[in-house]
Order: structure tokens, then sequence, then C-alpha cells
């Protein structure tokens, strides 16, 4: 990229609003991402906007994904009235080391593959019990079997002592060094793990040629949902899509943005001229994600999650940065509230099948799950509700 000397790369800028004029994406308001004070927004005008952001892992406690991964773009287009597809099918993959470090180490599948066993504290092995292919499961199945060990106090461990023994360190150099930097030798001793937050099946809506229904905007990679991936992701599919559509992307600029310079008439961000530190509503909404939008969720638990997200969003304030973060929140809880079903990696405890009338995707506005987070908070018993009300 840096060697293409048509590409000018800026590092060190956060992008928070998509500039808007006349309907059509004209380019992006950013900020430098770590600055102390609170500098005026920076416009970059733009033919054709591409938001390529990345996930949404960190609104969640525990993720594999980096600590930019908060799912900004999404917000960015939802704010600027885009379609929002499927955003509650977040995939948690099973075993990450179950650690304080943010992300998560990642430890890969291709141990299970290679004959590591998932055994609880009693080194019971409880894969066998729940699924014929037993760690060989998919990734949902194994990740909820994980999630209950855990939640019941028996942990989760993944023993690959009789599989790989002393042969780890060769086998599986990156894991094996995460370990020890952990104080865990793998080789020796069951690997305590935990599922993880790890890729985002929804996000943006676009077509085959990557457009957004904003016009001016396409998305591309783990911001965008083509719908490739359906409800669960099979591994390693999402560095091809973004490749595939990267490329469709590239050529469909080339053929369609109009001529000429854009950005006369753009209005000023609605947000973003505020730049207070948004870590402790970020902090709070990562928990209350894990909690209540995870690995397993229900009706009374998503509606909480929604109340708890517009309180955040209060407190943050109408020019908060945090807004972006909380509006991702709200679109994955308020979706994942309104399927009443379960299908791929959005599991409800109290719809534990898939239904015939959930057979579709989601596609969702900001409006509309503004609606329902609205309808879900109204529902919730008094004693469980604060008083609230959802912001735009
Ligand atoms: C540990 C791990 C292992 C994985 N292994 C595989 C695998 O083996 N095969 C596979 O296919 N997939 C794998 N995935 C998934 C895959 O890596 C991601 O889906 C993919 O990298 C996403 O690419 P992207 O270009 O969309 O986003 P990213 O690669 O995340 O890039 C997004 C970029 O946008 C920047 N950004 C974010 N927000 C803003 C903002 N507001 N302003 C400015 N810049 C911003 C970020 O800093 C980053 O540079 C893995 C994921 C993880 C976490």
């Amino acid at each position: 990229v840096r060697a293409c000397p048509s590409i000018r790369v800026m590092e060190g800028l956060s992008a928070h609003e998509l500039a808007i004029e006349n309907g059509r994406a004209a380019g992006v308001f950013a900020r430098p991402a770590h600055a102390a004070t609170a500098p005026q927004p920076l416009l970059f005008k733009a033919r054709a906007v591409v938001l390529a952001s990345g996930g949404v892992g960190q609104l969640f406690a525990v993720t594999t994904n980096p600590r930019e991964a908060r799912g900004e773009g999404v917000a960015m287009a939802a704010r600027a009235g885009a379609v929002i597809a499927d955003p509650e099918f977040v995939q948690f993959h099973p075993t990450a080391i179950a650690s304080t470090r943010d992300p998560a180490p990642l430890v890969t599948e291709a141990l299970r593959g290679e004959g590591a066993i998932l055994v609880n504290k009693a080194g019971q092995r409880f894969m066998t019990a729940i699924h014929e292919d037993a760690e060989l499961g998919p990734r949902d199945i194994v990740a909820r079997a994980i999630f209950r060990e855990i939640a019941s106090g028996r942990g989760a461990f993944l023993d690959a002592r009789a599989a790989l023994g002393t042969r780890f360190a060769d086998a599986f150099p990156t894991v094996y060094e995460n370990c020890r930097s952990l104080g865990i030798d793998p080789a020796r001793e069951p690997i305590p793990v935990a599922p993880a937050a790890h890729y985002h099946m929804g996000g943006i809506l676009v077509d085959a040629r990557g457009r957004s229904t904003v016009e001016g905007l396409w998305a591309c990679g783990e911001v965008a949902s083509t719908g490739m991936h359906g409800a669960n992701r099979l591994a390693s599919n999402s560095l091809l899509e973004a490749i595939v559509f990267g490329a469709r992307i590239a050529a469909d600029i080339d053929g369609s943005v109009p001529e000429g310079r854009a950005g006369h008439d753009i209005a000023p961000p609605v947000i973003g001229s505020a730049s207070s530190p948004d870590t402790p509503f970020v902090d709070q909404l990562r928990k209350i994600m894990a909690s209540h939008v995870g690995v397993e969720r229900d009706g009374s638990g998503l509606a909480h999650a929604l109340t708890e997200i517009a309180r955040l969003e209060r407190a943050a304030g109408p020019a908060s940065l945090f807004r972006n973060i909380a509006t991702t929140a709200k679109l994955i809880a308020a979706s994942a509230y309104a399927r009443e079903e379960s299908r791929g990696g959005h599991y409800r405890t109290d719809f534990t099948e898939p239904r015939a009338p959930w057979r579709h995707r989601t596609f969702v506005t900001l409006k509309e799950a503004n609606r329902i987070a609205e309808a879900a908070i109204a529902a919730l018993p008094a004693a469980q509700k604060e008083e609230t009300q959802v912001s735009a």
C-alpha cells in the first residue's frame, strides 16, 4: 500500500462521522486518535468513501479483536441512514486463553484438530456428551459448552498434554509463547480457556459490488455485511471475502463516481466536538454486552442491556465520541432482542431452536433499532426499569 503512489496513508487519526452532502457520502470527519486536548474535528472530503474499519469485538469484555475494533464504522454508517444487516450475529471463538489480557490471546482450533481435548477442573471431558464431533463441533456449540462449564463453576481447560506434549512449542509457537508469557506451560498443564467475541457476521449492508444503501458509501471487510457468512462464519473465510470485495469495490468506484469536486455543502458533525475520555463508559458497556448480549442471551437480559446502553449514552452526552460505540451496541442488542429464535451465532435461552418465521436476514436502520429499544425498555417490569429515554 505504501509503495503505491496514488495512495496517501495517514496514521494516528480516528474517524467518527461521515460527511454528508445532499444525502451522499462526501467525506469523513476525524480527529487525532490519542489527543490529550480536544482539537476541532478535521474534515476529509472525498468523492467516494469506503469504510474498512473492522469488527466489533471490543464492545465485549472478552475478545480476540484488537483495541481499535470498536464497531465505529457500523455506527457512522447507521447514523448516516445506512441499512445495517444481521447485527445480532456475533461469533464467539470457543477458546481464548482465560486471563486479564486484552485482547485475549487465541488458542487456535488447529490444536483441537491435533487431538487436544476440553476438560473441566475435575478432568472430565465434557464435549463428547454434547456433540458427535466432540471438540471439533461447530464454534457456537463448543463456545456454549465452555461458557456453561465456566458459569457452573467447573471451569474449562484445553488439555494438549497427550496430543502434543513436548512437541507443543514447535508445532504451535505463537500459542506456546502466549501461554508462557502468562505463566502456563501447555506441554505440562491444561490451558484455561474461555469464549471470546471474535467475528461480526453483521455490519453495513452491501450489495455484490460493495455498495451500501447510502450513495457514495462502500464498505469492505468485517465492517460490511455481504451475507456471505450467513449466521455463523466458517473459519478463514473473512480474509478471502475482504480481498474479493476490495477488488470489486475498486472496480466499481472506478466506473461510477462522478467527476468534479464534492464537499461544498457539508453539514457540521453532530458528535466529536467533545472529546472527553470515554474509557469509563466503554468499560461499563463491555461488561453489559458480555453479560447480556454474549454467548447466551434472553429477552429480559437484552432489554436490561438496552436500558443500560441508553443510560450510558445519556451520561456520556450528545457530542461524545462514545455515542458511536453505544450506537453499534444498541443495533446488536435491539436486533438480538427482536430475533426470538436461536440461529448460528445468535443463541437465546428463551427460544432455543431456529423458528420458521425468522428464516431470513435482519435489515435494520438506527431509527428502527431505537424503536425496538424503546419497546423493550417499556416492556421491562417496573422493578427492573430505570426511568429512561432512548436517544436517537
Ligand atoms: C486473532 C484473530 C485471528 C483470525 N484469524 C483469521 C484467519 O485465520 N482467517 C480469516 O479469514 N480471518 C481471521 N480472523 C478474522 C480476520 O482477521 C478479520 O475479519 C479481518 O482482519 C478484518 O479485516 P478488516 O480489514 O475488515 O479490518 P481490520 O484488519 O481490523 O482493519 C481495520 C482498520 O481500521 C482501523 N479503524 C477502526 N476504527 C477506525 C476509526 N474510527 N477511524 C480510523 N480507523 C479505524 C483499525 O485501526 C484498523 O487499522 C481472525 C481474527 C482475529 C482477531
